[in-house]
């Protein structure tokens, strides 16, 4: 093997050696729903050419006004039929739906993103141990239940997510590498991008 690609090689396999080629960690943003990481992640691929957004599949119905890319929208039978087919990097049920990362190929050129909730997180920091996780949390219950709301979240969901998001996050701080709060889209984006900056490999 030429000496020059033997880094890349030695953290491909810290990596899990299965879908990237990359130098740079597999990078993680997680957190309770009504945080903003949708928001954040989107900013982040928007900003930084280098980065690629995983897309998650979900048997979760769309919301009204949600975009048609924001998830590969499917029924139960067909993510049952891609578990059994070793087809996701990591799934999880969330409040009664199933979410996953597709295994993909980012391409050796781009860091790959996920946005996940904490259950993903704790499989992606299992398969990938040097993964970055970067916890996500809004600044106060109130403005995540606003957040929830604004969004269309109806009332039984909300109050679902808003307790889990109290177990997310206490495990997830134990988990995180880096906390974020988000007090603005602004703010967070920043101190995301520069968490990324510190740990990536290349530079930019
Ligand atoms: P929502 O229904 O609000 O879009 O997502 C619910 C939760 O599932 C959020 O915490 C979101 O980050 C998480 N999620 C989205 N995609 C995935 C995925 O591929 N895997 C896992 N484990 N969680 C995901």
């Amino acid at each position: 093997m030429p000496e020059g690609s033997a880094f890349a090689a030695r953290q491909a396999e810290a990596d899990g050696g299965t879908d990237s080629q990359s130098p740079s960690p597999t990078f993680v943003l997680f957190g309770p729903g009504g945080a903003g990481k949708g928001t954040i992640a989107a900013r982040m691929v928007e900003e930084d050419s280098r980065l690629w957004l995983s897309r998650s599949w979900t048997t979760r119905a769309r919301r009204p006004g949600e975009p048609e890319d924001a998830y590969v929208f499917v029924d139960r039978p067909e993510f049952e039929a891609r578990i059994e087919a070793g087809g996701f990097f990591e799934w999880a049920e969330f409040i009664g739906n199933l979410y996953g990362t597709p295994i993909a190929d980012a391409g050796p050129e781009r860091d790959v993103l996920l946005e996940i909730d904490l259950q993903g997180a704790r499989q992606v920091r299992a398969l990938r141990p040097n993964a970055v996780l970067v916890l996500l949390l809004p600044p106060s219950l109130e403005v995540q239940e606003a957040r929830l709301r604004a969004r269309g979240d109806d009332e039984e969901h909300i109050a679902r997510r808003l307790a889990e998001g109290e177990e997310e996050e206490r495990s997830g701080r134990a988990l995180a590498d880096h906390v974020v709060i988000n007090h603005t889209i602004e703010q967070a984006t920043a101190d995301v991008a520069s968490i990324l900056a510190e740990h990536r490999a290349g530079g930019e």
